[in-house]
């Protein structure tokens, strides 16, 4: 990428974070003007953002080229008709992430939010025989999410850039084979970005479909919550973990007992002298299908939570929310306070944590206020539920490899599914195999974060005074900042360094601007670019110092070298050994 001078160059660097963002890299990217905000979520990318988000982008094309990906454009309006096909247009209109949108003639569109069925209709044109296969489409471009917080600046955007990519295979081998090449290139991808990050097993969300893992960055601010035991991993949404039960009783006689001012778990587990795990909570959720709304009673015991993701897998639903008042009396005959499992309505549909199926004698609300049931028994008291894993694993917990849980905070960068044929049947997508029989295609679908990558880069790569950039994906390897470069020798010895740098293919920004030395320094440090040259005192020797952003170290190093320098460290931080 071409060299710029700062005062053509658009660059504002301001004294102050903008007043709205909470996070650092939205902090630093608007001060040191990387991009600025259009509406809540929509950016435009500056001259600096661009040239990073570039640089991304062509490491993620390079990695992805190389397992193999054929890269094209698909569109970014999509017909409804397409999406109703797979029975997705009402599950997004169900979640409201989609932009939806007509045309003059009252024809329904959306605005790309992920492209599986478009992309499927154009490979069921693409490709007729068995022998194109395996092959994988991959773009770099816009997608459209109405978030329901875009907030954290270009990591939650509610426009913004993702490589998403499909793989058509004809058999589950193939599949396995071109998810595996995925999950290589996004490896490679992540550490030429510096990411410090994990996979994870991942819940596919509405975009279905069996395996999946995130490639998570370590992060605080991070919205995802990751649950680590030794070479177990996974986001919390799909995380499982091993509870002891406790011993099973002989039942007794069902009672109701006061408890008064007994209105949560632990107060009523004192009251009773009993342990929270011999307590059950009995949770109303509304369930949203395509033809009907419903309400679903969850069972936990008390000392756990449930996982909604999980209730929503089980159930089958579009949506599961916490029932308002007027879903509980109806369902319960009573507020939610004291809903217990003894007290619905009959035909309502029960799903029991698997936790639930060992316990005898437990308490439970009844109906009342200031009152419980005890020993409580499904299958005596009420009829046997539903049992499922619907449970939210917490760290302490044993994960299933026998270790304990630790849990961190993950910003999701990568995602790879397999998604087997979900879409390719629904769709009638597929080729006649070698003996004339028709197979739907195996699919794989993947995305990375191309804009949330800078920003998430941003929030593991900082300090007090700013940004600092990997070479690899930094807007410039290196800021000069001449003093007094307005004197024409100064400017001369500059030049002939700029010279130098350009045949060298190191790329720079010149402070060309009468600014102090102060201002100069901090919009170079608020930029981040790895080296800093400064042309100061050491010019009357025939030095400059070099500086390293990272470390703060600095060094003399002689006028005719520094560009032979700078290219030897260029060449030493950008290529970094990727482990797969
Ligand atoms: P999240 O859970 O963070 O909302 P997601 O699981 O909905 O993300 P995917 O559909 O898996 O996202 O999209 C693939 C990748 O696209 C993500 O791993 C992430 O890097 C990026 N991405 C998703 N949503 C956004 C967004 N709103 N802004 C920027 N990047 C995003
Ligand atoms: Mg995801």
């Amino acid at each position: 990428m071409i060299s710029m001078r700062f005062s053509d160059s658009g660059i504002r660097v301001m004294r102050d974070f903008p007043s709205d963002a909470e996070v650092i890299s939205h902090k630093w990217l608007v001060r040191a003007g990387f991009i600025t905000q259009t509406a809540s979520g929509i950016y435009c990318f500056g001259p600096l953002f661009y040239r990073v988000y570039r640089k991304v982008c062509r490491i993620v094309e390079e990695e992805i080229d190389r397992e193999g990906g054929r890269q094209v454009q698909l569109p970014l309006l999509h017909p409804a008709e397409l999406w109703q096909r797979t029975g997705r247009w009402a599950l997004y209109e169900a979640s409201g992430v989609m932009f939806q949108l007509h045309d003059r003639k009252e024809q329904q569109f959306g605005l790309c939010p992920t492209a599986e069925e478009v992309v499927t209709e154009m490979a069921m044109q693409l490709i007729s025989s068995p022998k194109q296969l395996p092959v994988n489409f991959y773009q770099q471009h816009t997608k459209f999410r109405d978030e329901l917080r875009p907030r954290f600046g270009m990591v939650r955007g509610r426009e913004f850039t993702m490589m998403d990519a499909y793989s058509f295979d004809i058999d589950e081998e193939g599949l396995d084979r071109s998810y595996q090449a995925m999950a290589r290139a996004y490896h490679r991808i992540c550490q030429r970005c510096s990411l410090n990050y994990v996979v994870v097993h991942a819940d596919p969300g509405a975009i279905g479909g069996s395996d999946s893992e995130e490639f998570m960055a370590a992060c605080e601010i991070g919205e995802d919550t990751i649950l680590i035991a030794g070479q177990y991993a996974a986001n919390e949404e799909k995380a499982v973990s091993l509870v002891e039960d406790l011993p099973a009783e002989e039942p007794e006689p069902l009672g109701i007992v006061n408890t008064p001012g007994a209105n949560t778990i632990a107060k009523l587990a004192e009251c009773l002298s009993i342990p929270e795990a011999k307590t059950l909570k009995t949770l109303i959720y509304k369930a949203k299908h395509e033809d009907r709304e419903e309400p679903v009673v969850a069972l936990i015991r008390g000392d756990k939570d449930v996982n909604e993701v999980k209730l929503l897998n089980h159930v089958g639903a579009l949506t599961v929310t916490l029932a308002d008042p007027d879903l509980v009396k109806a369902t319960a005959g009573c507020e939610a306070g004291y809903v217990g499992p003894t007290t619905l309505k009959a035909g309502t549909r029960v799903v029991a944590d698997e936790t639930v199926r060992a316990m005898t004698n437990f308490a439970a609300g009844c109906g009342e206020a200031g009152k419980h049931a005890i020993n409580v028994n499904h299958g005596r008291d009420f009829a046997t539920p539903e049992f499922a894993d619907i449970r939210l694993a917490r760290a302490g917990e044993t994960a299933p490899n026998g270790e304990v849980l630790e849990a961190f905070r993950g910003i999701e960068v990568g995602h790879i599914f397999k998604l087997g044929d979900k879409y390719s049947q629904a769709m009638h997508a597929g080729v006649n195999d070698s003996e004339g029989h028709f197979r739907n295609f195996q699919m794989g679908c993947y995305g990375v974060g191309s804009t949330r990558i800078p920003a998430t880069v941003v929030e593991q790569h900082h300090d007090e005074n700013g940004m600092i950039w990997p070479m690899a994906i930094a807007p410039f390897h290196v800021h000069l900042v001449p003093m007094k470069y307005q004197d024409d020798e100064v400017r001369a010895v500059v030049e002939r360094v700029c010279q130098d740098l350009d045949k060298n293919g190191v790329e720079y920004l010149l402070d060309d601007r009468t600014a102090s030395a102060g201002v100069k320094f901090g919009d170079a440090d608020a930029i981040g670019a790895p080296y800093r040259i400064t042309f100061g005192r050491g010019l009357a020797n025939g030095t400059v110092e070099l500086r390293q952003r990272r470390s703060g170290e600095t060094r003399e190093v002689p006028l005719d070298e520094v560009a032979g320098e700078l290219a030897r460290l260029v060449a030493e931080e950008s290529h970094i050994e990727t482990t797969v």
